[in-house]
C-alpha cells in the first residue's frame, strides 16, 4: 500500500542540533539553532511572559470555549496596529484583515493558499524567494501548487546585498509578479536593504504592479525597536503597495511553541477587505478549525495592557541587545586580538539573530568537525548562540580554521 512513500533525508539543522546534544566535548556550541537563548545559554522565558501567564491564570472567567474562526477579536486588532501602525490608514479604512494563525509558518502558509486560489497570476502561479530564503519557504509554497523561483539577494563577495541582482530581478519579473520580501532581519543572511533601498525597491513594485508578500518573522530583534523594524511594512502600506504581512510572535516573544501569529491582508478598498476575509474564514476552517487560545491570549494581555507593552519591549531590546553585544565583541575578537586574515566588517553590519560568516563549506565542516562548533553548512551562525563564555572559543576556532 506504501511501497511509493520515500524516504526523506532529515532536515539539517535539526541533525545538527541531536549531534551537538550527544557531544561530550566540553566546549562544544550549537549556533545553528534558530531561537533566543540567554547568556548561559539557556531558553529565556520573558519576563512579561511569566507575568502575563500568571494573570491568565488567576482569571476564572477564561473557559477553553473555541475562539472565533479569524481568531481572538483583541488580539488580531492589537496585533494589526503592531505591524502596520495605530494611525494606519489600512486599518482606520477597513481594507486590512487579519487572521489569526499557527504562528508566521501558519501565516505563511495561509497567504500561499489565498493567493493560490484568489489572486489574478499573470501565468502560471509563481513566487519570487530570495536567493537565499529561510528554508521552508519553498515547500509552503509548493504544497499548494505555487512554483518557488529565485531572485537575487546575497552577494558573496561583499557578503551584503546585491541590490543590482534584485532591482534587476523586480524589473524582469512578469507583471503583478508576486515577490516575497523579508520585512527585516533577513533569515539566513541578516542583510537588509537600507531605507533608501526599500524606496528603490517599492518604486519597481509599484511600477510593475508587483505584489509584495511579507514575512515577518523577526519584528524587534533586528533594531530592538518594534517600529523602526515594521518601517518597510509601512512605508509600501502607506505608498499603495498592494501586499500581505505574515507575523510571529514566536522569537519577539519567546512563544515559539505557543504557535502564536497573524496574517495581515491590505487590499485597496473595505468591500475587497469583506470579501477576502469571507474567503479566508472559509479557507481557515478547512484547515486548522478555530486556532488556539492560551497563546493568543497572553499577547493580547501584552498588547492591550500599556504597562505590560512596556515591559515586553524592555524585553525586547535585552534579546537585540545581548546579540548586537554578540556581535561586537566576535568582531573586536577577530580584529584585533587574532587579527584574522580577511574583513569581518559583515559580523557588525547584519542585522537580528543570523549572521552569514562567509566561510566556504569545508571551513563550515572543519567548525564542526574539529571544533565542535555546530554550524550550518552555508556558513549561516545564529548569533543567539553565542554567549560570554564561548565568544572567546567561538573567535579562537574561526580564526584557526580561516587560516586553514
Ligand atoms: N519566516 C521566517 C523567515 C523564519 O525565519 C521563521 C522561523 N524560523 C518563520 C517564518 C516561522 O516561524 P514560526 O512558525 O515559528 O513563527
Amino acid at each position: 500500500l506504501w511501497q511509493q512513500v520515500p524516504l526523506e533525508p532529515p532536515d539539517n539543522i535539526f541533525e545538527l542540533t541531536a549531534a551537538y546534544k550527544v557531544d561530550p566535548f566540553a566546549k562544544k556550541v550549537n549556533l545553528g539553532v534558530g531561537a533566543y537563548r540567554d547568556d548561559d545559554n539557556k531558553p529565556w522565558v520573558l519576563p512579561v511572559v511569566r507575568k502575563a501567564t500568571a494573570r491568565l491564570l488567576n482569571d476564572d472567567t477564561l473557559d477553553h470555549e473555541y475562539l472565533p474562526i479569524l481568531g481572538l477579536p483583541e488580539y488580531t486588532t492589537a496585533a494589526a496596529k503592531l505591524i502596520l501602525g495605530s494611525e494606519s490608514p489600512a486599518i482606520s479604512e477597513g481594507r486590512a484583515v487579519s487572521v489569526q494563525t499557527i504562528s508566521g509558518t501558519g501565516a505563511n502558509h495561509l497567504g500561499a493558499l489565498f493567493l493560490s486560489r484568489f489572486y489574478g497570476f499573470n501565468g502560471p502561479a509563481k513566487v519570487y524567494l530570495s536567493n537565499p530564503t529561510w528554508v521552508n519557504h519553498h515547500a509552503i509554497f509548493r504544497n499548494v501548487g505555487i512554483e518557488p523561483v529565485d531572485y537575487a539577494y546575497y552577494d558573496p563577495k561583499t557578503i551584503g546585498l546585491d541590490f543590482t541582482g534584485f532591482l534587476d530581478a523586480l524589473r524582469k519579473a512578469p507583471d503583478r509578479s508576486v515577490f516575497l520580501l523579508h520585512a527585516c532581519a533577513h533569515n539566513p543572511t541578516g542583510v537588509d536593504p537600507t531605507p533608501k533601498q526599500w524606496d528603490a525597491i517599492g518604486d519597481v513594485i509599484l511600477e510593475k504592479k508587483l505584489f509584495a508578500f511579507f514575512d515577518c518573522a523577526y519584528q524587534g530583534f533586528a533594531s530592538g525597536d518594534m517600529d523602526l523594524d515594521a518601517w518597510a511594512v509601512r512605508r509600501f502600506v502607506d505608498r499603495g503597495v498592494p501586499l500581505l504581512v505574515c507575523q510571529s510572535f514566536a522569537k519577539n516573544a519567546g512563544l515559539y511553541g505557543e504557535r502564536v501569529g497573524a496574517l495581515h491582508v491590505v487590499l485597496s478598498d473595505k468591500k475587497t477587505a469583506d470579501w477576502a476575509r469571507s474567503q479566508l474564514s472559509v479557507l481557515q476552517r478547512s484547515e486548522i478549525g478555530n486556532p488556539p487560545s492560551h497563546g493568543a491570549r497572553l499577547v493580547s494581555l501584552i498588547l492591550n495592557d500599556p504597562e505590560l507593552f512596556t515591559e515586553w519591549k524592555r524585553d525586547i531590546e535585552t534579546m537585540a541587545g545581548r546579540i548586537i553585544d554578540m556581535r561586537k565583541e566576535l568582531y573586536q575578537l577577530l580584529t584585533e586580538v587574532y587579527k584574522t586574515p580577511g574583513k569581518w566588517d559583515h559580523i557588525l553590519n547584519q542585522i537580528g539573530m543570523f549572521s552569514f560568516t562567509g566561510l566556504n563549506g569545508e571551513q563550515c565542516r572543519a567548525m564542526v568537525e574539529w571544533a565542535h562548533i555546530y554550524m550550518a553548512g552555508n556558513g549561516r551562525i545564529s548569533m543567539a548562540g553565542l554567549n560570554s563564555h564561548s565568544v572567546e572559543y567561538v573567535a579562537e576556532s574561526l580564526d584557526k580554521v580561516v587560516r586553514g
